[in-house]
């Protein structure tokens, strides 16, 4: 069979509603550009000829996680069935107070992102930050000083496509990513059969949409045409809050829950809802919130000094955990992964039950990415009267949607 043409796939994924925004297509060839769609997502758009040698599509085909992820196993690395490989597990925080209060949470991806590239151990690490011309925008950037770091540190709910940026795929580099995106790079590197960049990620829940951010800014009455100097998500805190501040000086912010619960998290795209990887497996490091939690096992997000869970997959990830540590960087208590997975009630479920999302979006026609070992079969059998229910209820959802109006 003719091989398909990169643009072919391309549009394929974008038309099935399988594109994560992540950027990697744009990476490939420098002919494709991340844009806005109208609904607000991160999405490749061709703005110029070609620019990619041959082997490209096999290249896309390989990487973009729209079309597959595979789970990572490595030997002598415990698998745990929700969490994926964990070398080490610890509750986390940055010892610099400054960086752990900007953090999302205990500011660890910050902390060893500001040491990586202080230290010269990497060229640079690419992540993503406000736009600095439109607080209400993020793109991906270049960090290689603290101030920098500082300047990405916390979490940013809205679409970026931090593997479009150049060095994400730097052998020299370290990348911070979404789960999507680092999967990608690293499934490209062993395609190429080249050395990954330092890939760290953090647990995640989904991207979603821009236009999310406007509507409650609206809301919180700041109007879209007016300027702002600054617009973050979370942190200077924990959880911190939603706080845009306008060129006049007028600050508006709400609550964690109210921001990510209400307004942001209900408008993720359709691919974070089938995604098989919300906790970055392929990743050399992971951090999420280390929530406190309720007597039945739910986050509080009350006001306090932040802590990451922090899991190191490879030995690599370990060897800079432990290094990072003993220079003084991190301040960290070992966990298990169970103690990991029992304040992610949110990330359990949705590895639990994706087998009857799946099996319910593929029974409506929805055609879906390809997902390999990440033991969702038997996870799934396992709980069958979930995954029976949640497929009954994706394949309504879908068919509703795919089904045109009279
Ligand atoms: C869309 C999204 C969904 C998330 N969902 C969950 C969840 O379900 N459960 C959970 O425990 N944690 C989730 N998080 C992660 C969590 O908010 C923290 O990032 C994590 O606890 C690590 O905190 P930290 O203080 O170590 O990171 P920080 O030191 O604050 O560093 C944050 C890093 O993330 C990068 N970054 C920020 N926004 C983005 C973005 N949109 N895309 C790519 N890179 C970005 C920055 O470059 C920075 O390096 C989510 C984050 C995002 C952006
Ligand atoms: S998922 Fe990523 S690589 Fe695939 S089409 Fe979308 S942006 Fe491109």
């Amino acid at each position: 069979m003719a091989e398909q043409s990169l643009d072919t796939l391309v549009a394929r994924v974008v038309d099935t509603g399988n594109c994560s925004g992540c950027g990697t297509c744009a990476l490939i060839d420098r002919g494709l550009e991340m844009r806005l769609s109208a609904d607000g997502f991160m999405r490749p758009v061709r703005e110029r000829p070609g620019t990619a040698p041959a082997g490209a599509a096999r290249r896309f085909a390989t990487a973009c996680p729209g079309m597959t992820v595979r789970g990572q196993h490595h030997d002598g690395i415990p698998y745990h069935p929700v969490l994926g490989p964990v070398a080490g597990a610890w509750e986390a925080s940055a010892t610099d107070p400054e960086i752990r209060r900007r953090g999302s949470s205990g500011g660890v991806l910050t902390a060893l992102s500001a040491w990586l590239v202080e230290s010269g151990e990497v060229a640079q690490v690419v992540g993503a930050a406000r736009a600095q011309d439109e607080p209400r925008r993020t793109v991906p950037v270049r960090i290689v000083s603290r101030a920098e770091a500082l300047g990405s540190a916390g979490s940013r709910y809205a679409p970026v496509a931090v593997c479009a940026q150049e060095g994400s795929s730097d052998p020299a580099g370290a990348t911070v990513g979404k789960p999507c995106e680092i999967s990608a790079l690293r499934a490209l590197a062993d395609h190429d059969g080249t050395t990954a960049p330092l890939l760290m990620s953090f647990f995640c829940a989904g991207t979603p949409s821009q236009h999310a951010t406007q509507d409650l800014l609206t809301e919180l009455g700041v109007p879209a045409a007016e300027p702002l100097s600054d617009l973050w998500y979370r942190g200077r805190g924990w959880p911190g809050r939603f706080t845009a501040r306008t060129e006049q000086g007028r600050q508006a912010d709400t609550s964690y829950d109210e921001s990510w619960g209400a307004a942001l998290g209900p408008t993720v795209q359709w691919r974070c809802k089938i995604c098989p990887d919300g906790l970055g497996e392929s990743s050399d490091l992971t951090a999420g919130d280390f929530w406190r939690s309720d007597e039945r096992g739910y986050p509080l997000f009350t006001e306090s000094d932040g802590f990451s869970a922090l899991v190191a997959r490879t030995e690599r990830g370990l060897d800079v955990v432990q290094r990072a540590v003993a220079a003084g960087v991190l301040t960290v208590r070992p966990i298990t992964a169970d103690d990991v997975v029992a304040v992610q009630p949110s990330q359990r479920r949705r590895r639990r039950t994706l087998l009857g999302r799946l099996t319910g979006a593929r029974a409506a026609g929805a055609r879906i990415p390809r997902y390999s070992r990440f033991g969702l079969l038997p996870l799934g059998a396992h709980h069958a009267r979930e995954s029976l229910r949640t497929a009954r209820g994706t394949f309504r959802r879908v068919r509703a949607r795919r089904t045109p109006r009279p």
